[in-house]
């Protein structure tokens, strides 16, 4: 039988969320018997191969690219889970939120007190660029999300229940305990 495949991405997060995946420690070998990975930080395998049943969402929208790749995984993601606060809410990057997107720039690229080495006061224009959003939008403002897994990052031992009872089709329970954001 084949096995629920599931694929993850980190799009204005920290990677946080993803080093706490990994700290199923050894259960990452149970979890390879239980799921095939497909996209994803953690293999390296930088684009969707086949339809895919769990899309893993670490991290808000913050650019054009990361909208464009919350919308790709949503076309293509069967099931798909905002992981951790910063796709829940916006997290720390939606700090600037209640500060104009051009004062930012400004202050990262030509007023900040690091800026030292910016003498021709040029701001980044390379067309590749992606586009800065005016805020930073929490995922399901952007995408339906199916289910939210709470915590910064949220605890190994949350993720291991909740992807094993997703795949296998039992529901969990998310005691208040669970919730970690220190
Ligand atoms: Fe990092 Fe916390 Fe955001 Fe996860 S929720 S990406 S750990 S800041």
């Amino acid at each position: 039988m084949s096995k629920p495949v599931i694929a993850t991405t980190s799009l204005a997060g920290c990677f946080g969320c993803h080093m706490s995946l990994l700290d199923i420690d050894e259960r990452i070998l149970e979890l390879i018997e239980l799921v095939e990975f497909n996209k994803s930080p953690i293999n390296d395998i930088k684009k969707l191969t086949k339809p895919i049943d769990i899309g893993i969402i670490e991290g808000g929208c913050c650019n054009s690219e990361n909208v464009e790749v919350l919308r790709y995984f949503r076309e293509n993601c069967k099931t798909l889970i905002s992981f951790g606060e910063c796709a829940i809410m916006g997290g720390l990057p939606a700090l600037r939120n209640g500060i104009p997107v051009e004062e930012c720039i400004k202050e990262a690229y030509l007023d900040g007190p690091t800026v030292q080495l910016n003498k021709d006061k040029v701001l980044p224009n390379d067309p590749e660029l992606p586009i800065i959003l005016d805020r930073v939008y929490p995922c399901h403002e952007v995408v339906k999300i199916d289910y939210y897994l709470p915590g910064c990052a949220p605890r190994a031992d949350f993720i291991w229940e909740a992807v094993v009872a997703l795949v296998t089709n039992n529901e969990m329970a998310v005691p208040y305990e669970v919730f970690k954001f220190d």
